[in-house]
């Protein structure tokens, strides 16, 4: 926890001239600047709640800011993404995110951990962090990262974001709920869409991000109230906050009177995101190439959306079929039953449910691409743009 105040970092006279604004207030004042300067905080994922979150901690002070990412800036990140910049596209979101904080703030320490967060790293690097801040957009990292918090006793400070919507809280399973206390187990994969398949308006994660930033920062300093045992609701289009409160759940899997989980799992496993080995109906991005490349009598039809067809598509115009999702139930008759189909879409969900509506209409010869075109520019064609 917080040392005691004698073994409270100095600040240095440069530093009295920066954190000015601070040390006036008398919440913060000197002793809080200290503690910020003490503080270690955790940031996990350089994207669209890390950039603002990576700014405002390194601004305010807080001395040892870590950030996991393995990602590259992509151009499509760019409208929200604000630590990043165009001359970052295509380098690790890691290098470019460090470096901007560095020239923000070179009193405080900026530490890189270029991994993909799982089950064999994430205690031993939540372990040597005070508060943790989650600004990943994926279940399978939000599962990990409440569970390698409760396991280490940290706390865990959430945000999500899609669309219009987001939401904040503080999970601390030692003074109350945890992620699973409101959801024991993740939705089945394809039902809650993410960013990249429903959209985020660019300023939405700065304000949530930003939030989160405030309570980091609040943790730190033990002053305020914080989101502990309240879920905090935005609505960027009505301009609404509400608030839900949240109550630890004793019977919880992880921070309940009889916790069942009492180790790290295989969170893709638990999210459904691996593919199934046995999935008789998938095709990768190479199995699929190989099969046009040798002619074979597949018909790919491609359920995405007219924008993105502009951005990107495969290259083999005549045996690809365009129809988007939400048209296909009213356009089954224009498809070919005695064809092998390949359905396709930006990463492999839309097309999952294209597959299910085909099978009930009675579909025999039917493959889905897992990844969707972004798994083609992944592995078979890089001058397919991605987005
Ligand atoms: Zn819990």
């Amino acid at each position: 926890m917080r040392p005691a105040d004698a073994t409270l970092p100095e600040l240095s006279l440069p530093e009295l001239r920066r954190y000015g604004r601070h040390l006036t207030l008398p919440e913060v004042g000197e002793t809080g600047q200290m503690r910020l300067k003490a503080g270690r905080v955790l940031v996990v994922g350089a994207g669209g709640l890390g950039s603002p979150l990576g700014l405002y901690l390194a601004a305010a002070g807080v001395g040892t800011i870590g950030i996991v990412d393995f990602d590259a800036v992509e151009e499509s990140n760019l409208q929200r993404q604000i630590a990043h910049g165009t001359s970052a596209v295509g380098q690790p979101k890691l290098g470019s995110i460090v470096a901007r904080l560095r020239d923000l703030n070179p009193h405080v320490s900026i530490v890189p951990h270029e991994a993909y967060l799982d089950r064999s790293n994430a205690l031993e690097i939540v372990r040597a962090y005070d508060v943790i801040v989650d600004g990943t957009d994926n279940f399978a990292t939000r599962y990990l990262v409440n569970d390698a918090c409760v396991l280490e006793g940290k706390p865990n400070v959430y945000g999500s974001i899609l669309r219009f919507e987001g939401q904040a809280s503080v999970f601390d399973a030692r003074v109350g709920p945890c992620y699973r206390c409101l959801f024991p187990e993740p939705p089945p994969p394809g039902v809650v869409p993410n960013c990249a398949e429903a959209g985020v308006l660019g300023v939405l994660p700065g304000v949530i991000g930003s939030i989160q930033a405030t309570e980091a920062i609040k943790l730190l300093l033990g002053t305020g109230d914080t989101l502990v045992g309240r879920l905090l609701l935005y609505d960027a289009l009505e301009m609404r906050f509400r608030e839900m409160r949240l109550r630890k759940d004793p019977r919880c899997p992880i921070c309940g009177e009889n916790p069942s989980i009492r180790e790290l799992v295989d969170y893709e496993e638990l999210c459904g995101v691996k593919r199934p080995a046995a999935d008789p109906n998938a095709v990768t991005a190479r199995e699929l190439a190989e099969r046009l490349g040798r002619g074979d009598d597949v018909l790919v039809v491609d359920v995405r959306e007219p924008h993105e067809l502009a951005i990107s598509s495969l290259p083999h115009g005549s045996r690809v079929l365009h129809m988007p999702l939400r048209t296909l139930p009213g356009r089954v008759a224009e498809l070919p039953r005695e064809r092998t189909l390949v359905l396709m879409c930006h990463r492999g969900s839309r097309s999952a449910k294209a597959l299910e509506i085909l099978r009930e209409q009675g579909f025999t010869r039917l493959l889905n691409l897992t990844g969707g075109i972004d798994a083609w520019s992944r592995d078979v064609d890089s001058s397919v743009p991605r987005y």
